[in-house]
């Protein structure tokens, strides 16, 4: 069994600017002041509007070539789970399923006081969306200082664990937890195989690095694989 582990570097040649190429900017602004629940608290509208824009940007773009490879390989195996810290939904829409979103989706909403959640897809908003409870929702992403999906996690966890093979494409692996699933998987025994333009931390650790871009890679790769397996 293989699985693929994703970070915004996959959906850069979508016309999604990374993290780290951004200069660590997100639309112009900086993440502690849009991305934090004490942001929130300030100024929810504007976070709110802050994640409408990038619901537009997302909207406006494509699953890419490296997507599409993934979910083709998906389609022909049905338990290729795709572990990704993305949250622009492009995976899905490339036709993949078995999506684990360790960080949240931009096309998801939470309620502040239970434990609603709702797909969203609005992209313009007047007044703050309330949830039948009473209280307010947010976008569903999981913001500076905020724990991760517990139950996500744990299954990203125990997956990579049991795997042979580990594909991490297009993450620089500095944020944690996110950074500890290859390492869970190398210490496990597993394959690990990275695609990466630039090396990162886990470059001299891993199996295998491959230089290149995801749309460039994974193709190939992914027919190299199909026909090892
Ligand atoms: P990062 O910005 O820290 O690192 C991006 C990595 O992608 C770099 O190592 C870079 O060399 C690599 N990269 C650039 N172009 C690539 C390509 N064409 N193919 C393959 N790799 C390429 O991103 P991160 O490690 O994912 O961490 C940033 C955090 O910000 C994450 O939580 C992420 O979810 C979030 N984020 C998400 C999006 C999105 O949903 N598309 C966009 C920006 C940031």
């Amino acid at each position: 069994m293989i699985a693929v582990a994703t970070g915004a570097g996959i959906s850069a040649e979508s016309g999604i600017p990374t993290f780290r190429d951004s200069g660590g900017l997100w639309e112009g602004r900086r993440p502690e002041d849009v991305a934090t629940p004490g942001a929130f608290l300030r100024d929810p509208l504007e976070v709110w509007r802050f994640y409408l824009e990038r619901r537009k940007t997302a909207i406006s773009v494509k699953p890419n070539k490296g997507h599409q490879a993934i979910a083709e390989w998906q389609n022909e195996f049905l338990d290729v789970p795709v572990i990704t810290q993305n949250i622009d939904g492009l995976h899905q829409r490339a036709g993949s399923k078995n999506v684990l979103e360790i960080h949240g989706s931009l096309w998801k909403k939470k309620c502040c006081e239970c434990d609603f959640t709702a797909d969203d897809t609005v992209t313009e908003m007047e007044e703050l969306p309330r949830c039948a409870c009473g209280g307010l929702l947010r976008p569903d992403i999981v913001w500076f200082g905020e724990s991760l999906p517990e139950l996500i996690l744990e299954n990203a966890f125990t997956i990579v664990r049991k795997i042979k093979c580990l594909i991490v494409v297009g993450t620089s692996n500095l944020i944690y937890p996110a950074a500890a699933i290859p390492m869970t998987a190398l210490a496990a025994g597993v394959t690990v195989i990275e695609v990466n333009p630039a090396r990162t931390t886990l470059s001299d650790r891993a199996t295998l690095f491959i230089e290149g871009r995801a749309g460039d890679v994974l193709p190939d790769l992914i027919e190299r694989l199909r026909m090892h397996l």
